[in-house]
């Protein structure tokens, strides 16, 4: 089977035994939850797409492994021409969901164990490569959701893995078997996990000699025994347990965090493509962030795309779509999002092989656009905010709208322009209040800031890989501080 369709990916989901809990119960059917299954349709927008034959040469790829067509997020990338369509491919998957739609955390995760699992095998003569392209031809021949799986608990920020009171702060090998190892420990933050099928473990952080239990990279399915899942909570979350489609914003998609525990899971020997290499830990680490960095300039910019839309429809309900501040501002918003879209591209377009063969994006345009994706969502959040006025915070919940003794007298002052219905306000500010501060704003806002590693971690990226000296000289050579042979004619 090359390519599932979305019927097939949620037929999957209800085979699978997953161990979850939210609001302090455990939850049996989540594949029909109504908190859970807005994302379940968003991962599900991943299937629907690549079977659209306007869509194809974004959404699909042809296997370096098999040959086959295979789901793009299931690509080991083959060229520059490749991670830019991922970018294209994200952005219009943001523009059809307006939420987080998942799936990409693996398909960045595929990618950096692919080539460090290569490098590792070349400076220590192990098999995890081989061992890895056999696990990517199973996902790629059935076409799984994985989850890529990072950060963990990290208890006291100050200490490393092997300091904490607690080790199981980070994830670790707790027992060794002639077969395999049983782990331990917490990975946050979990986007789509339980919408997954398989996920792909790799450790946090960079590890020293004696760290290396925490030095394990897998692979296992989600319902694996042990694994312990508790649903993370979005702002508003609730409203989609009340019944209505308006006041939730977005009336089909959503986003999914999920804590994840593994208490004592077994991991066979086949699925360990990492064990004790400490060295290779923060090669890992660095280009699984640089891709996630890169997937933010392709993403963020198409719910960005949602948000513009939403500011500029409102403009239009509420009768201000001429005044020459409101079209400025969205000119602006246009700007911004431009902006992280050309830092998606760029790093794509400088990308680079590998020795393995795959392409890695340029790291430091990769952390630049990052960096970006930290401050500009924001601004174009709090504009959209500016021009959708208040009344997205303070209006009442669709129930008065439709109460019988004062739905009427609601609607009336609730009116804007006389030739838009009230609904149609209604749900476009509910939308505007998703995107900016309700569950949409955990993908758009807080994951900008946070998701692939918070600010700081770039300006250290920044950092290391910027070189200043080189520019000091520029400098110095222009201003006759350093001789400049360049100059060689009278
Ligand atoms: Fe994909 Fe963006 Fe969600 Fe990350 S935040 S999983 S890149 S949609
Ligand atoms: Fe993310």
């Amino acid at each position: 089977m090359a390519l599932k369709t979305p019927q097939e990916y949620l037929d999957d989901l209800r085979k699978m035994n997953i161990n979850l809990y939210m609001f302090g119960e455990k939850i049996e059917n989540y594949v029909d939850h109504p908190i859970i299954r807005p994302s379940i349709n968003a991962m599900a927008m991943t299937y629907k797409l690549a079977q659209d034959p306007e869509h194809e040469d974004l959404m699909t790829a042809t296997s370096s492994l098999t040959g086959e067509k295979i789901n793009r997020f299931c690509h080991l990338h083959q060229s520059p021409e490749d991670l830019i369509k991922k970018v294209k491919m994200l952005r219009l998957l943001g523009q059809k969901t307006g939420c987080c739609f998942q799936r990409c955390v693996g398909m960045d995760a595929f990618n950096a164990v692919y080539n460090t699992t290569y490098e590792i095998d070349q400076a220590n003569g192990t098999n995890y490569h081989q061992r890895f392209v056999d696990f990517m031809k199973y996902v790629q021949e059935n076409d799984l959701a994985v989850d890529g799986c990072m950060t963990d608990a990290r208890g006291d920020r100050s200490k490393r893995p092997g300091e904490q009171p607690d080790p199981d702060a980070y994830l670790r090998v707790v027992e060794r078997r002639e077969d395999g190892v049983v782990v331990r420990g917490c990975k946050l933050h979990q986007t789509g996990m339980i919408n997954s099928h398989e996920m792909l473990v790799m450790p946090n952080n960079t590890l020293k000699d004696d760290e290396k239990d925490w030095a394990i990279c897998f692979a296992i399915p989600v319902d694996t025994p042990g694994m312990i899942y508790v649903y993370g909570r979005q702002s508003c979350d609730t409203r989609k347990l009340e019944g209505g489609d308006v006041d939730t914003g977005n009336k089909y998609f959503g986003g999914q965090e999920v804590m994840t525990i593994f208490n004592n899971v077994f991991v066979p020997n086949e699925r360990i493509f990492m064990n004790g290499e400490v060295e290779f830990s923060g090669t890992l680490v660095e280009r699984f962030a640089g891709y996630h960095r890169q997937s933010y300039g392709g993403c963020k910019v198409g719910v960005g795309d949602t948000l513009i839309g939403a500011a500029k429809a409102i403009t239009d309900y509420q009768g201000v779509s001429k005044a020459s501040h409101v079209k400025d501002k969205l000119i602006e918003m246009c700007h911004l999002n431009e902006t992280l879209y050309s830092c998606g591209i760029a790093c794509s377009a400088e990308g680079r092989k590998t020795a393995a063969g795959n392409f890695l994006i340029d790291l430091l345009l990769a952390n630049i656009c990052k960096l970006n994706v930290t401050r500009f969502p924001y601004e174009i959040a709090r504009l959209a905010q500016d021009l959708a006025g208040g009344f997205f915070v303070t209006m009442p919940s669709e129930k008065d709208f439709a109460n019988p003794e004062i739905g009427s007298l609601v609607k009336k002052y609730s009116t804007s322009r006389s030739d838009v219905p009230v609904e149609h306000r209604q749900r476009m500010l509910r939308l505007i209040e998703n995107l900016t501060m309700g569950c949409a704003a955990v993908g758009y806002l807080t994951e900008s800031m946070h998701g692939a590693g918070s600010p700081q971690a770039q300006r250290i990226m920044i950092t290391r890989l910027v070189d200043l000296e080189h520019r000091k000289e520029l400098a110095e050579k222009l201003c006759g501080v350093k001789e400049n042979t360049d100059v060689d004619w009278k």
